[in-house]
């Protein structure tokens, strides 16, 4: 189930001009089923990243580099972007692309776990030492059951009005129907995102909003 109407879509899409170099990442990803962000999505950020301007952002679930390759023309010359990302067939293949987009000095892939990797940026992220280095931005986007877990780790290297975007939260609108209309091997996804989404929305030191764009994203702002 689309979330959004297929034709205001397909309109949307009409509207985006193609990027070459992002354009050959989205072919291939099509080709190889990688589950990069939707073109609507893509464009959203874009934008929003303007409004942001982050210096520091932490990405979770890199695919092929798609977004991380995005979010780096789309920010200043000095943001630095972390990408997380476990799966080897993908390393290799995002590494590549980072060096053709000529971020090897903007983008940094770490490799494994995402929940090991950012445990391990909190010695530069969450350092005591130095209380003004944090991510302004953290856009998660990994293992779909495991969004609770990656907010409150991210939420420690998160800056004053810091924000965290989920991808995927409405799971091809899954989420908004009962869990016993979805297949049985997505109900455990089913009940921990909408666990999530219920306390990042009941959550008192974030605004958040909850926006049917792409597969649906989660718009989280620190307010202090
Ligand atoms: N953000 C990318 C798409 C990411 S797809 C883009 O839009 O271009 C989600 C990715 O998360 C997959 O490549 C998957 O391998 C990775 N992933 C899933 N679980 C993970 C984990 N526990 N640690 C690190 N990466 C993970
Ligand atoms: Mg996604």
């Amino acid at each position: 189930m689309d979330i959004v109407n297929e034709n205001i879509v397909s309109y949307i899409h009409s509207l985006e001009k193609d990027d070459i170099f992002l354009g050959k990442l989205e072919k291939y990803a099509k080709e190889e089923n990688v589950p990069i962000i939707r073109k609507e999505t893509a464009s959203f950020l874009k934008t929003f990243l303007k409004v942001l301007k982050p210096k520091n952002i932490l990405e979770l679930g890199s695919a092929i580099g798609y977004s991380a390759i995005l979010m780096g023309f789309n920010t200043d010359e000095d943001t630095k972007i972390y990408t997380i990302e476990n799966y080897e067939k993908r390393i290799p293949v995002a590494k590549e692309n980072i060096k053709k987009a000529g971020f090897e000095n903007k983008i940094f892939l770490l490799e494994g776990d995402a929940m090991e990797k950012m445990q391990g940026l909190e010695s530069t992220f969450n350092n005591p030492a130095d209380i003004d280095k944090k991510f302004d931005f953290v856009f998660i986007d990994a293992a779909k059951g495991s969004y609770k877990e990656y907010f409150l780790e991210a939420e420690k290297m998160l800056g004053k009005n810091g924000v965290i975007i989920c991808d995927n939260v409405l799971q091809n609108g899954d989420v908004a129907v009962s869990r016993f209309a979805v297949e049985r091997r997505d109900r455990t996804i089913h009940s921990r995102m909408r666990e999530f989404l219920y306390e990042i929305k009941n959550n008192e030191s974030y605004e958040t909003s909850i926006v049917p764009i792409g597969d649906g994203l989660s718009i989280s702002v620190r307010l202090a």
